[in-house]
């Protein structure tokens, strides 16, 4: 890791004092924390006959995010995207890390980061531990811990003929959102705050999770849009399956798009929704009012991906979601 002031030049304030002011001061601890920010290392007691889940995501500038967003709803929604695969882990989160290169230290910038990666993180009780900080082109990388109880941790594997597929929540308005922001669709001037808020600020899906563990037979976020996450989902668990176009769940935003190709696009193709798919072996009865989780089709044993309309037929996407690279 890097010595006081990263890159020599370019802060003007020197890297203890940013993190004390910025990410010390304000991060919260718990007994969990024997050694949190401020050592060599940070020193975490985890629960007893727990399994340990680790994920880290990378966010950078023009890839992840464009000028448009704010400070606070980038440091909100690096610790967002990270804990969305807590969740669909089956994680109770517990601690984070944070790693962040900037071009220079900002106090506007840094003030506004905070608060939103904090305030997301004490919502869920989780406490940032540690991290690293360097000169450079902007980029955030976060780590996220958390906890199952052992063996229950949810899994992209364990989809099987017969099981149904569900979803939480809506899909494409993060992507339709996205669109609106770029000038490149218009809606109506009621639905630009739930859209906003989907694009900048995905609610992780925790709660459902921890519902789900023990019971989903596999899991997986919804980062890159339903074709392609679900697309991984069925490779992971050696199977295909059937969806039913018309019964994705959609906001009255994206119910209100005029056309049906693209609001069908949207929804399987849109990326950044950070709801969760999952599977149900039949007769599996959880309380779905808890994942407010709707069935969109079925897994078979035939592999690939295929969308059905309510009458019967087929519908055939146009992309296939998010792509890096
Ligand atoms: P070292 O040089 O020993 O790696 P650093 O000077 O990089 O230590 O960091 C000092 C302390 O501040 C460490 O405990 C580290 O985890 C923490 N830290 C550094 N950057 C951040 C950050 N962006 N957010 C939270 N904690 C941080
Ligand atoms: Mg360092």
């Amino acid at each position: 890791m890097a010595g006081a002031r990263p890159g020599g030049e370019g802060f003007s304030l020197s890297e203890p004092e940013i993190i004390r002011r910025y990410f010390l001061d304000r991060a919260s601890g718990g007994d969990d924390v024997i050694v949190g920010i401020g050592d060599d290392g940070a020193i975490l007691r985890p629960p007893e006959h727990a399994d340990l889940v680790v994920s880290v995501d990378m966010l950078v500038a023009e890839v992840h995010f464009g000028r448009e967003a704010s400070a606070e709803d980038i440091g909100y929604k690096a610790l967002a995207v990270n804990l969305s695969d807590l969740a669909a882990m089956g994680a109770e989160p517990a601690w984070a890390t944070l790693a962040l290169a900037l071009p220079a230290a900002d106090e506007g910038w840094l003030d506004g980061f905070s608060r939103g990666f904090l305030e997301l993180a004490r919502r869920h009780g989780v406490k940032l531990v540690g991290g690293d900080l360097t000169r450079g082109p902007l980029a955030i990388a976060v780590g996220v811990y958390g906890f199952v109880p052992r063996g229950t941790g949810l899994r992209r594997t364990g989809a099987r003929p017969g099981d149904l597929v569900y979803v939480t929540g809506t899909l494409g308005d993060a992507a339709l959102g996205l669109l609106i922001s770029q000038g490149r669709a218009e809606t109506e001037e009621i639905f630009w705050d739930h859209l906003n808020a989907r694009l900048y600020r995905p609610a992780p899906r925790i709660a459902e999770g921890l519902a789900l563990r023990g019971r989903a037979s596999s899991a997986i976020d919804l980062s890159d849009g339903l074709v392609s996450d679900l697309g991984h989902l069925l490779a992971a668990s050696g199977a295909g399956a059937t969806i039913d176009i018309d019964s994705l769940p959609l906001s009255p935003a994206v119910q209100a798009v005029g056309d049906a190709r693209t609001r069908f696009e949207l929804a399987l193709a849109g990326g950044d929704d950070y709801e969760l798919c999952f599977t149900l072996a039949p007769g599996s009865h959880i309380t779905l009012e808890s994942t407010s989780a709707h069935c969109i089709g079925r897994i078979e044993e035939q592999a690939g991906l295929r969308f059905v309309r309510a009458d019967g037929t087929r519908f055939v996407p146009g992309s296939a979601g998010y792509r890096h690279f």
